[in-house]
């Protein structure tokens, strides 16, 4: 649980989807489904504008019947973007997702875009690291009754 997020990051690697700020909801839903992902920054030339995820379709979309091929991205995007540093550790993040209410963090370094961690990345690190724990606590007890 102290790993560092960018060790998650390493295996998963850097790629962010984004699109520009003058986007329309249509074609940020386009990217969320083409690459099956729940969120797509927003970035203004450079700079991150926004983010805007599945659950902003649901609430910000459809909740408010808008027309998502004539809705600027800029309308609907959460413009306070919650970012973490590559040292931030796994539980850190598990904290902020829960505390915050959201499932999606850009990891950046030095205003540099370095990738993205979600909830699902994390809650397969956990898992994965607790089946390896597991396998080596048996391995130990097994080996330990053989002896
Ligand atoms: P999510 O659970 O990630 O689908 O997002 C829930 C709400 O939080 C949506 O309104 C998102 O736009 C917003 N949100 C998601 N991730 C972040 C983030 N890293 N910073 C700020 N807002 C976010």
């Amino acid at each position: 649980m102290n790993t560092p997020i960018s060790t998650l990051l390493e295996q998963k690697g850097g790629v962010v989807h984004t699109v520009k700020v003058v986007a329309t909801v249509a074609e940020a839903v386009r990217e969320m489904v083409k690459h099956r992902i729940g969120a797509v920054l927003v970035l203004d030339g450079e700079k991150v504008a926004g983010i805007f995820t599945e659950r902003d379709v649901l609430r910000r979309v459809v909740g408010e019947e808008l027309d998502p091929k004539i809705t600027p991205i800029t309308q609907v995007m959460t413009t306070n973007v919650l970012t973490a540093g590559p040292e931030a550790s796994v539980q850190q993040t598990m904290e902020l997702f829960a505390e915050k209410r959201c499932r999606h963090l850009p990891v950046m370094k030095d205003g540099k875009l370095l990738g993205m961690i979600s909830i699902g990345d994390v809650s397969r690190w956990v898992a994965n690291t607790h089946r390896a724990e597991a396998e080596s606590l048996r391995q130990y007890i097994t080996g330990g009754l053989q002896a």
